[in-house]
């Protein structure tokens, strides 16, 4: 039987729902676009919409290959790959005004190159449009195609994330088909293809990990030359997905931050409500500045 704990105080905020956001999300639906914002239901949106200037798209779809299970994106045959989409994204960056786009999609296992050429176009469409708008890719790990890899980077973004989601040891129990060693390689040869290039991986705690195997994959991201690092708390989408272990005291994120300075990282948010995405603006002008 599942046992629920009670969510603390800091985790319980309301989406604020203005009207500049409704009409963003109009704008989404009218170009057939998704947000990992909307979809995850994130609770920094508003922060990230109006005040921020960021979002994140959802591209390759709205069905994933893949069914994680803290994942609150569908799972099942995906759709037809639509090569319109580029320039729909591109066109509502322009729309949002947006600052710093973070590009993500579905795992498209069923596609050779896993999705890599769109992803690109995508990311070459965002930047023809908008010059001043800095770009961030989120790929799945390209089921470790290192010529899907190369496409990919082939599009200069200006930051690599991708996510180990979890510690290793809980890696096979929380991700679908991807291992914790195949997503460090990945990491590892971005630096290699693109030196200059800032990389950046995130984990979520509560899922049942300790504080010695977060400190381990700290050090494990820095051996593969991760620069920048997330941490923030798992929250359980829907019932079918894991449960919450433990939430973690916003000092304890605190603590985490701290340490991750010292293991070298260049940049860590770590907070309950930090997400891959989140502050992702600051991480950029941090690195361009180095
Ligand atoms: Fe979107 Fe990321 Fe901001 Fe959440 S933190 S609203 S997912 S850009
Ligand atoms: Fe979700 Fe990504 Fe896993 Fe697909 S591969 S289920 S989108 S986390």
């Amino acid at each position: 039987k599942q046992e629920y704990i009670r969510k603390p105080e800091w985790l319980k905020t309301k989406i604020n729902t203005n009207e500049s956001y409704r009409g963003l999300k109009k704008l989404m639906r009218g170009q057939r676009l998704n947000t990992v914002c909307e979809e995850a239901r994130c609770p920094n949106i508003h922060e990230c919409w109006s005040e921020r200037k960021t979002a994140t798209f959802m591209i390759l779809g709205d069905t994933c290959t893949r069914g994680c299970r803290f994942c609150a994106v569908k799972t099942g045959l995906p759709n037809e790959l639509d090569w319109g989409e580029p320039e729909r994204v591109a066109n509502s960056v322009e729309i949002m005004g947006l600052k710093h786009v973070v590009v993500t999609a579905v795992a498209r296992d069923d596609l050779n190159d896993g999705g890599a050429a769109v992803f690109a176009e995508t990311v070459r469409a965002i930047r023809r449009k908008n010059p001043g708008c800095t770009i961030e890719i989120l790929p799945s790990d390209m089921k470790g195609d290192y010529e899907s890899l190369h496409t990919l980077m082939s599009s200069e973004p200006e930051i690599f994330n991708h996510n180990i989601e979890t510690v290793e040891r809980l890696t096979p129990k929380v991700r679908a088909k991807a291992t914790y060693r195949r997503s460090l390689q990945l990491l590892q040869r971005v630096k290699e293809i693109a030196p200059n290039t800032p990389t950046k991986s995130s984990i979520m705690v509560g899922l049942g990990e300790t504080k010695e195997e977060i400190i381990q994959a700290m050090d494990d991201l820095r051996a593969h030359n991760v620069d920048i690092m997330t941490i923030g708390q798992y929250l359980q989408p829907t019932k079918k997905h894991l449960n919450v272990v433990r939430y973690y005291h916003p000092d304890e994120f605190a603590e985490l931050k701290e340490i991750a300075l010292t293991k070298g990282f260049s940049h860590c948010e770590s907070g309950p409500l930090v997400r891959s995405s989140y502050h992702a603006d600051e991480q950029v002008s941090q690195a361009a500045a180095q």
